[in-house]
């Protein structure tokens, strides 16, 4: 089982969406587990302050190194892997996300920041890794880790019905997914590609293969270089 620990100044915002759908499914079936806790329990006063001025001047708050470091005492094991949300960290990919969901009887923390981001010293000192889920800065790390938890349990072994519906995927094997079509065959006379209507596999695999080659071409040449 994976258990990641969650740390935010706006657990709601978590709590919503760890409770609906396939992360709600994975954690019935006892093949996730998430807590989320609110950084403020362990702020140091009683206005429970987790951000102060920078020093130097500018701008913003920063995020205290203080409260962050009594929390991971607390929920650090020796096991865990501390994540950093952030926009400077390692973008996230799928090959990240693959091992991270098979790696067995993993301990994830994640930190969620605000403001303009961390002291400095919670990035040099006390975590493992930095992640951004890509080049813009949003005001807050809760929807990164929520993009991270995700990534993750969708690929946990048992969570979705359909392990063939994951190997066709996009950016698996360096291609985007094939096109797909449900019914009706035709609606507003746009039609669904005849060979799919054909029933034979041969031509239907052979379809899906080149659309996918054309479209990753087209659209992602970059994949694969
Ligand atoms: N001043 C910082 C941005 C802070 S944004 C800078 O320019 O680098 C506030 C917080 O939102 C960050 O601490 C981080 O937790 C989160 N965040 C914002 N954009 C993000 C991104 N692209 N990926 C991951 N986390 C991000």
């Amino acid at each position: 089982m994976i258990e990641i620990e969650i740390i935010t100044i706006f657990p709601e915002v978590i709590t919503e969406y760890i409770n609906s759908s396939i992360v709600k499914r994975a954690q019935e079936k006892n093949l996730l587990k998430i807590n989320v806790h609110n950084l403020r329990t362990w702020a140091l006063d009683k206005h429970k302050t987790v951000d102060d001025t920078p020093y130097g001047g500018g701008p913003g708050m920063l995020m205290k190194v203080e409260p962050i470091f009594n929390a991971l005492k607390e929920l650090k094991r020796e096991n865990s892997k501390v994540f950093l949300t952030s926009p400077k960290g390692e973008k996230l990919v799928q090959s990240k996300l693959e091992q991270l969901s098979k790696e067995k009887d993993s301990h994830y923390i994640i930190i969620c920041g605000h403001y303009e981001g961390f002291d400095q010293r919670v990035h040099d000192y006390l975590i493992d890794y930095e992640f951004s889920i890509g080049d813009y800065v949003l005001s807050g790390g809760e929807l990164p880790a929520l993009v991270l938890v995700d990534g993750i349990t969708r690929l946990i072994p048992g969570v979705l019905g359909n392990k063939q519906s994951l190997e066709s995927e996009s950016f698996n094997n360096d291609s985007l997914d094939f096109p797909q079509y449900t019914k009706p065959e035709s609606f507003n006379n746009w039609k669904v590609p005849e060979v799919l209507l054909s029933g034979n596999h041969k031509n239907i695999n052979e379809w899906r293969r080149e659309s996918s080659k054309i479209d990753t071409l087209n659209k992602r040449p970059d994949l694969g270089k």
